[in-house]
């Protein structure tokens, strides 16, 4: 077909053969266009910055975004997509849009801070720091929240006159959706699924993901396109003893974590040892204003919460607001967790401890033995994560060299991810596939995954795009 053609058809801009960056471009025979996510792209610091100023399409030439969820390798453009000329609406769920509010503040904050350190100390920086412009700032977030409009599970929305779309429960984090387009076409009416990222089933606070029916094209996340879960079946116990023995050793636990998600569920699990009396009564601290902002979120939509923590919350309204359970805001309240004498539980961002307040924690209680260091999250390469989990000794912690002295537990079976378990049977349960699109995954874990769909015989074709490719549809 020629380029003039005005077939539907999707382009790919990002979470093409890699995990971050998500955003995929729909062009319909009409004419719409509309961006399934506008994600940031994240690793390496000068490639990432590279790879997130240009976007390969017109942003005034879109009509609408839908957004799958609120992590910001699905939405940590919208604010750069905005300010570069996007005037339309962003439909996403009523979650995902509170949770964005405070996810991309952090992120313009995050940009600022950087901004101002280099202006602060550019005359002493080595040539090699590049200095980055904030790809958007505070008032940049505070315009793009207002084209969010929130919908529920299940509601369908017209989202140009030719596209009708529904969310589904995607399970992942909270308030994600699986998307489903309906799309009206010369040749009839042809329906897309795009998953954004699955979830796992039987998570605490969340439903399992949820399957969409049938459709014409199934464009699917295949992060563990290789890989199945370990169980979880012992997590409880795990936590419980080695929380218990730092206890009787007069030490502290330190957990680094994500602020969404990982956070919510690792207080969930902590209450619930503590109420069954398997660990003593501790003091909770979750040091990070983010994540502090992201509960309340979780609190205030418990339409999101599957049948457990439905009955918990009708037990306690305040799920999230116990006792023990502290939240730090200021620098000040942080730095007086150093002189706490007695054990107790700090969690910190970031989650793979290169960036927040778990480093300082970490400089002042690493050498000390006592301590334990709870590690629940994917530790990427090069982080300070990685070279604990890996065993050095000596680690690098703000321009300094530390001995890791405390107990180290690492727990694998935490992922937010579905497995390739679940990947197989989520492709099963779309009955008419014509194609199969995946993304979002390394190039590995794509062809695993596209040599399983082989087996299955779905009469289908699986396409692998790559970054900026335009497929037909
Ligand atoms: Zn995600």
């Amino acid at each position: 077909m020629s380029e003039t053609t005005q077939g539907l058809n999707i382009s790919f801009h990002g979470a093409a053969g890699e995990v971050t960056g998500s955003k995929h471009l729909i062009t319909t025979p009409a004419g719409s266009k509309i961006l399934l996510d506008c994600g940031l792209f994240q690793g390496k610091r000068v490639e990432a910055a590279e790879k997130n100023k240009e976007f390969g399409f017109d942003p005034s030439d879109i009509d609408a975004v839908l957004l799958s969820h609120a992590h910001i390798d699905h939405s940590g453009l919208l604010p750069k997509l905005a300010k570069d000329g996007f005037s339309g609406k962003i439909y996403t769920t009523d979650g995902t849009m509170d949770l964005c509010d405070a996810m991309l503040h952090d992120s313009a904050r995050i940009q600022e801070e950087d901004e101002a350190y280099f202006n602060r100390n550019k005359d002493t920086l080595p040539d090699t720091f590049v200095k980055r412009e904030p790809l958007y700032r505070t008032e940049d977030v505070d315009r793009v929240l207002k084209q969010f409009v929130g919908v529920k599970y299940r509601e369908k929305i017209q989202v140009t006159p030719d596209i009708e779309a529904e969310f589904y429960d995607a399970g992942h984090v909270f308030g994600s959706g699986v998307i489903k387009l309906t799309i009206d076409t010369p040749e009839g009416y042809k329906k897309l699924i795009f998953t954004g990222d699955l979830g796992r089933h039987d998570m605490p606070i969340l439903n399992d993901p949820e399957y969409a029916g049938e459709a014409d094209y199934l464009l699917i996340e295949s992060t563990y396109g290789d890989r199945a879960h370990e169980g979880v079946s012992t997590l409880k116990e795990d936590l419980a003893e080695i929380i218990n023995k730092t206890v009787e050793r007069g030490g502290k636990i330190f957990i680094p974590v994500f602020a969404l998600e990982r956070t919510q569920e690792m207080i969930l699990r902590l209450e619930e040892l503590m109420y069954d009396k398997k660990i003593p009564s501790l003091d909770i601290f979750i040091d990070s204003p983010l994540a502090g902002k992201l509960t309340k979120v979780f609190e205030q939509h418990p339409e999101y919460y599957d049948e457990d923590m439905k009955e918990r919350h009708a037990r306690n309204p305040q799920v999230f607001s116990f006792e023990n359970l502290k939240f730090t805001e200021s620098v000040e309240e942080s730095k007086e967790l150093n002189f706490i004498r007695k054990p107790c539980i700090i969690m910190a961002g970031s989650g793979m401890m290169e960036n927040g307040r778990i480093r300082h924690h970490l400089k002042f209680n690493i050498e000390n033995e006592k301590n334990s260091l709870l590690v629940v999250g994917y530790q990427a390469v090069e982080t300070l994560g990685r070279k604990i989990v890996e065993g050095q000794k000596s680690v690098p912690i703000l321009g300094h060299d530390f001995e890791v002295k405390l107990e180290l537990k690492i727990f694998k079976s935490m992922s937010a991810h579905a497995d390739m378990h679940a990947l197989d049977k989520y492709v099963q349960s779309v009955k008419g596939l014509k194609k199969v699109i995946l993304i979002h995954g390394e190039q590995d874990s794509r062809e695993a995954f596209a040599e399983r769909i082989k087996s299955m015989d779905l009469g289908a074709d699986i396409v692998m795009p790559t970054i900026g490719e335009k497929i037909d549809l």
